[in-house]
């Protein structure tokens, strides 16, 4: 339980250790340049909250990348420079503040990029593109070969304010496909045809986002992968040891911690009175009778972390066992501590909550400097 109070801003707050989150980035970017790649640090996962982006900006990534172009646009009216690497597939009707914003765009899409060129003529500017080969987690990306390679002609030979920096992919999405040696080489011969078709080295192969850079942890990442897209292995790190088996002692896993207020503690049955029907979210969740047991509710819920199994009560003893819309259940009954209304309890987060927590406009965000 916590806490080293900061400010008095009201709770729920979700705060961001700014000298966590620079430890992180640095270690990240060390291991990266080590193995000659370049990263675009991913900012999306924390909505871009400009303390935490300023940060990022200092720190030596090549782009700063985010799906959204709302948020390139409002890090950019604040005055935060950087290069920015738009993540998701532009948007057709986006052109204009594509070109305007971002310097660079991923792309699998000859329409799309053509419109970025019209738009970039306009507006007398450049616009740099990587084209997305789709090596079968099934979300952007060419899937056709001949189509990505024919593209790749056009954009090189026809559209005079469109740059082909290079290809990428993006893997462990939709289709969970694991980034493998395998799947980085072939996306290294797609490199070649590409640099065969247009006749010059390509200056970027991108090979994906932190499940990639576990290739780069166990030293297996090819040689002429030169470039990756970070969020969660610098903000979070649950995936790499949980999912890839990886030590990251050297990380924090708390850069974003999440305080909530108790606002009721009470013995109560474990298993629901009555007749089961469904919960607040329209679900049949099944609960396992353990007696009477000691809980807390807390001030917040769903609308704010969005997945109660996905933050982590920082108090010896206690668990998540529920939540609705806007209250949470801790069981407390094996907790040393003694809890009691108005207490505050901290939660560390993974990337779902954190993505939901960044853009809540019920929760307070703190900076830890
Ligand atoms: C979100 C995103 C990333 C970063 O993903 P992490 O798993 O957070 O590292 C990289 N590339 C693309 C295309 C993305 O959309």
């Amino acid at each position: 339980m916590n806490s080293n109070s900061i400010t008095n801003a009201p709770y729920p707050r979700l705060v961001v250790d700014l000298k966590k989150l620079r430890h992180n980035i640095d270690v990240v970017l060390d291991n990266c340049s080590q193995a000659n790649i370049s990263v675009c640090g991913a900012i999306k996962g924390f909505n871009g909250l400009p303390k935490a982006v300023e940060e990022f900006a200092e720190a030596g990534f090549s782009q700063l990348g985010t799906s959204r172009m709302r948020t390139i646009k409002e890090l950019t009216m604040l005055g935060i420079q950087a290069k920015y690497l738009l993540l998701r597939v532009p948007m057709l009707s986006e052109a204009d503040d594509v070109v305007k914003y971002a310097n660079v765009s991923l792309n699998s899409d000859i329409q799309v990029i053509r419109a970025l060129n019209d738009a970039a003529a306009k507006a007398g500017t450049s616009h740099e593109v990587i084209l997305m080969s789709d090596l079968g987690d099934l979300r952007e990306g060419f899937w056709d070969q001949e189509e990505l390679l024919d593209c790749a002609e056009v954009v090189e030979k026809e559209l005079d304010n469109i740059v082909l920096k290079g290809v990428g992919t993006n893997l462990g999405c939709y289709g969970s496909i694991k980034p493998t040696v395998t799947k980085m080489n072939e996306l290294i011969s797609i490199a070649e045809l590409v640099e065969k078709r247009i006749g010059r080295r390509l200056e970027i192969i991108s090979g994906g986002a932190t499940s990639s850079y576990v290739l780069v942890l166990n030293q297996s990442m090819p040689e002429r992968i030169n470039h990756l897209r970070i969020g969660e292995g610098i903000l979070n790190n649950y995936d790499l040891p949980e999912i890839w088996g990886l030590d990251i002692e050297n990380m924090y896993q708390d850069v974003f911690t999440f305080e909530a207020e108790v606002i009721e503690v009470r013995d109560k049955p474990s298993h629901p009175v009555g007749e089961i029907c469904i919960d607040s979210f329209g679900r049949k969740p099944e609960y396992t009778d353990r007696g009477i047991r000691r809980r807390a509710l807390l001030a917040a819920g769903k609308l704010d972390f969005a997945l109660n199994d996905k933050i982590f009560p920082q108090m010896e003893g206690a668990t998540v066992i529920g939540s609705s819309s806007d209250h949470m259940i801790l069981d407390i009954e094996d907790s040393k501590e003694e809890v009691k209304v108005g207490d505050i309890v901290t939660f560390h987060v993974s990337y779902p909550s954190m993505m939901y927590l960044s853009n809540d406009k019920y929760v307070n965000v703190i900076y830890n400097l």
